[in-house]
């Protein structure tokens, strides 16, 4: 990647493609302070889902890489030049990070966009500020938290502090490459520990690239290293390292399962998962604007080509207005069809890969076998383009006993389940085995509160959909997760609790 700072932003199509065309791609690990191949010089091809084209071939890590990254990183945390530097003096070196993550905005984003595919408009206003904001808050409270003393007795102190755990190993996905970094990584980098991070094989770009950021902010050799490659190969030998004290993960519930296997494996690492999701968003006939509503659950499936975890893909219905509502959202997605990804007024991009396409394709013939209404979209597009492209999706007549309302999709398909009471609607809600995120719409406070205490999920939204900011919390409940990302919370995952107890002579 050209690291030179540009001052405009590109306006269309047209000035995003020139500014791809300039870009240099770096494809290299980064160990120990330095870019480096693979030791088996293995690589792997990086498709753009935009016109299937290769971008760059990514080096490929592997066990040998992993253990050279432990051995920096575990040096690098005994040195204590960052894991015993002074909470301000880490401030102060993030806080340069997310300065630079914001200065390099626009490669960053179009990084992001040629890798998987999300819009450029999104990714330049949502993911970079996205990333460098939750860089930026951890390190500003980091300076802020405080330990505690015990209810002692007189002659007696006991201090309780929080102490970093060493090596962190952060696996994460592809859908939101950095904004899913920045969540582990600011956190662990903010409490003193070292750090790997392995990207997606499917986004590793804009991680590479992170890596030379953080090193040009202050951070040491060793402490923040990034190993591409596959999740069977070094992230599971990440998973597997006798010498990884933690491991943070997001991702899909099966791979979550197994990090938990390795951990009991190998040396009982420390495992916090943030997983799959099937959220449902609840509309009762009393919401309070249904056009609002109606829009709000279009952005819900379609935001980010329903490649998101707290994806609202279950639409819970009252009966009374089902009809009327599938109309006004079918108004609504109209606004979300698929176009370039490089236009700035596109608002749906690209499919990350075939595998996933074939996946949604696959779900959507489900659907329709399983005897569900197809309402809306259904079918691939602009493949002349070589890219990745499929119309948002609503099935009509949906319930739960079906595949499509059951599963994670991982893409824009909407199942459409209705119900009559409060009641019905909450036991359909609860019924999954995820329980990441889910909204409730209604003018009744005491439905509201009813309903929102009733729900097993981790977040929960009243009156509009995808709530949150760093201030707050965000994980799962059942197997869409533990721990949680975000918020002052987010240290707990980091830091080991210690007891230090002093008897007075
Ligand atoms: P995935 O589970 O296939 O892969 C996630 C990461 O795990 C990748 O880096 C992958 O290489 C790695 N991996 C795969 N197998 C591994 C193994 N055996 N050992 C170690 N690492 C391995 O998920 P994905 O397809 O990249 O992302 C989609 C999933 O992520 C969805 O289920 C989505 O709900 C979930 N997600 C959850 C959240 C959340 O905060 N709860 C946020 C975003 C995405």
């Amino acid at each position: 990647m050209n690291h030179s700072q540009r001052t405009t932003t590109p306006k269309d199509l047209a000035g995003w493609q020139a500014l791809a065309d300039q870009l240099t791609l770096e494809n290299r690990a980064f160990i120990n302070g330095a870019y480096r191949e693979a030791v088996s010089g293995e690589t792997f091809a990086c498709i753009s889902p935009v016109d299937g084209r290769e971008l760059v071939s990514v080096v490929s890590c592997n066990q040998a890489d992993a253990d050279l990254a432990v051995v920096a990183a575990r040096n690098a945390f005994e040195s204590g030049a960052w894991s015993q530097l002074a909470p301000d003096r880490r401030k102060a070196v993030l806080i340069r990070f997310a300065d630079l993550i914001e200065a390099h905005g626009d490669q960053l984003a179009l990084l992001e966009t040629l890798d998987m595919g999300k819009p450029i408009g999104h990714a330049r206003g949502v993911d970079v500020p996205a990333t460098a904001r939750a860089v930026r808050w951890t390190a500003e409270a980091i300076d802020k938290v405080y330990g505690e003393l015990a209810a002692t007795p007189h002659d007696q102190i006991g201090m309780i502090s929080r102490e970093p755990m060493g090596v962190v190993a952060a696996i994460v996905p592809w859908n939101f490459p950095m904004i899913m970094a920045a969540w582990k990584i600011a956190p662990a980098l903010a409490t003193g520990n070292s750090v790997i991070l392995k990207p997606s094989e499917k986004s590793p770009l804009t991680a590479i690239c992170l890596a030379a950021l953080a090193q040009e902010a202050g951070i040491p050799p060793g402490i923040f290293n990034v190993l591409p490659g596959y999740g069977h190969t070094v992230g599971k030998a990440l998973a597997l390292h006798m010498d990884v004290d933690c491991l943070v993960f997001t991702g899909s519930t099966n791979v979550a399962k197994q990090l938990m296997i390795y951990a009991g494996q190998s040396n009982m690492k420390r495992v916090w998962l943030e997983a799959g999701g099937k959220s449902p968003n609840i509309v009762f006939a009393d919401a309070p604007d249904l056009k609002k509503a109606a829009a709000s659950a279009a952005t819900a499936i379609a935001f980010n080509q329903g490649e998101v975890c707290t994806a609202g893909s279950r639409l819970l219905v009252e009966e009374s207005i089902r009809a009327e509502f599938i109309g006004l959202i079918r108004e609504a997605l109209e606004s979300w069809q698929p176009g370039h990804p490089l236009d700035p007024a596109t608002t749906c991009g690209a499919i990350v890969d075939q595998a996933q396409l074939a996946r949604i394709i696959e779900y959507i013939g489900i659907g329709q076998s399983e005897g569900a209404t197809l309402v809306a979209g259904g079918k691939r597009v602009m493949e002349d383009t070589g890219g990745l492209f499929v119309q948002p999706t609503v099935f009509d007549r949906a319930n739960n006993g079906m595949r499509i309302a059951a599963e994670e999709i991982f893409g824009p398909v909407l199942s459409v389940i209705s119900f009559t009471t409060a009641e019905e609607a909450i036991t359909i809600a609860n019924d999954s085995i995820y329980g990441l995120a889910a909204a409730v719409w209604t003018s009744n406070i005491n439905t509201a509160h009813r309903v929102a205490k009733a729900l097993r999920a981790g977040s929960v939204w009243i009156n509009h959909y995808d709530g949150g900011d760093m201030t707050a919390p965000f994980g799962g409940f059942k197997q869409s997760g533990n721990g949680r990302d975000k918020s002052l919370h987010a240290f707990d995952k980091y830091t080991e609790i210690k007891a230090t107890w002093l008897v007075i002579e």
